[in-house]
């Protein structure tokens, strides 16, 4: 059994209580941030503390602890659940207090959650087969670069994805795609070009994505930062995607198309390699 972080104490991940009246449960009025680990380290821990800044202080929300105390908290849990590889989830959420759409008072104290999920990032069968994704509109909210509690529709949209015989969904807005349901987009074009869609209040700025931006620049990949449509991601060389718990994966077929020959491309095995390689030397 695991042992999770529920404001200030270890436990058995059965012990672990929330109030029915947290404000994550009554109004998703939480963020979360999912730092993986590899090697029992952890990879841009910095990068995911500042979003989790960012993101508490668009939502004027109190940080439930300073960067040091969180990485302790972090530590201490990867020992006690002596975990290798996988993922700690960290939630964060406005706290408890009676159930009232205005904010509580700035001083309730915000609930702060950890886990781990044990979990195999290094050697992905879908980096080996691709993945297929389907499109579906994005129905999200307008604030997506905040990373909320709030997934049910990223949750409705994966399920569809598997319902329709994929792995998952690339979601679209005015015919250009935002992002997948829990990554960020790419795709390669005829001349080599990575294209990928400029960070806006329209998707979430992946910390993966800032790392393989930078890392494709210091390859001498060409990249453009615009949003595409699918037609263009139909008609691309290669495709994939970009998150904390998936590295880089290539994307093989959209909509039941197959991008290029159909195989993971080339670039995306590329960065996948000099993202791990990148990722084993700088994680803590
Ligand atoms: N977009 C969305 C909607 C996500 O949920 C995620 C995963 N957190 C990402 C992009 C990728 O972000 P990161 O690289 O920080 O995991």
């Amino acid at each position: 059994m695991r042992t999770v972080y529920v404001n200030g104490v270890f436990c058995p991940e059965d012990e672990g209580r929330i109030s029915i009246f947290d404000r994550g449960f009554l109004f998703a009025d939480g963020v979360y941030e999912v730092v993986s680990v590899l090697d029992g380290k952890l990879i841009d821990f910095a990068g995911h503390m500042a979003r989790l800044a960012r993101s508490l202080g668009e939502l004027s929300m109190p940080a439930p602890a300073d960067e040091t105390a969180l990485l302790a908290i972090h530590r201490e849990l990867l020992a006690r659940n002596q975990l290798a590889e996988g993922a700690v989830y960290m939630q964060v959420t406005r706290g408890v207090a009676d159930r009232d759409f205005l904010f509580p008072p700035e001083d309730t104290p915000p609930s702060l959650v950890l886990f781990t999920q044990a979990g195999s990032l290094r050697d992905k069968p879908a980096a080996r087969t691709g993945l297929r994704v389907v499109t579906v509109p994005d129905l999200r909210w307008a604030r997506r670069d905040i990373k909320t509690v709030q997934l049910l529709y990223s949750s409705m949209a994966k399920t569809e994805a598997k319902r329709r015989g994929a792995d998952d969904a690339w979601l679209v807005e005015d015919g250009r795609v935002t992002e997948g349901s829990s990554n960020n987009a790419y795709i390669v074009d005829a001349s080599g070009r990575l294209i990928t869609r400029p960070l806006s209040h329209a998707i979430l700025p992946g910390i993966t994505r800032t790392a393989v931006l930078r890392l494709a620049g210091e390859a001498g990949i060409a990249i453009e930062e615009r949003a595409f449509t699918v037609e263009e991601a139909l008609a691309a060389r290669e495709a994939f995607i970009t998150s904390a718990s998936s590295f880089v994966l290539p994307v093989v077929e959209i909509d039941g198309q197959p991008i290029g020959d159909g195989r993971p491309g080339e670039i995306a095995g590329r960065l996948r390699e000099i993202y791990i390689e990148e990722a084993l030397k700088t994680a803590i």
